[in-house]
């Protein structure tokens, strides 16, 4: 989820809403940070911070990075019809702008397909093997997660 920091403007652009105060910091920063450079400093971070197997950590973040990029390249065209762009090699070199012609929207039925096989992929996961994405945010969350999950197969 990294790439998408760069989508923060859109909650002081929502807050202008508000407040009364104008900005359009979402269009106008949103798909900066999905770039090479980007995706190395990352990369060394998460290295940087793992406890163990740094290497496979820092690979495994590009690689993640970069399939974050791929699916914003092929599924995620805005209402209007832009494409946004992943300008990759930024800001060392400006003219690669990377999107195909076929790109779908993001709330294509596609999307919703492929976010449904994931739920379901999830759930088994937690009922075969005990474990949640909560696991990475809190123990406790995903201990409770597990448990409700569990009740409902009795
Ligand atoms: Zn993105």
């Amino acid at each position: 989820m990294s790439p998408d920091i760069d989508g923060l403007g859109l909650i002081i652009d929502f807050s202008g809403n508000i407040t009364g105060i104008t900005t359009d910091y979402w269009s106008q920063f949103h798909h900066e940070l999905h770039t090479l450079p980007f995706a190395l400093f990352i990369a060394v971070i998460s290295a940087y911070c793992a406890r163990g197997r740094k290497l496979l950590i820092g690979c495994s973040s590009f690689l993640m990075f970069h399939l974050h990029l791929l699916c914003d390249i092929v599924g995620s065209k805005g209402p209007d019809g832009y494409q946004w762009p992943i300008p990759y090699l930024s800001p060392l070199y400006t003219e690669i702008n990377l999107s195909v012609p076929w790109q779908w929207e993001l709330n294509a039925w596609q999307n919703i397909v492929i976010a449904i096989i994931f739920f379901v992929i999830t759930y088994k996961l937690i009922k075969i093997k005990g474990e949640s994405p909560l696991e990475l945010v809190s123990k406790r969350m995903n201990r409770a997660l597990v448990k409700i999950v569990k009740k409902e197969t009795v």
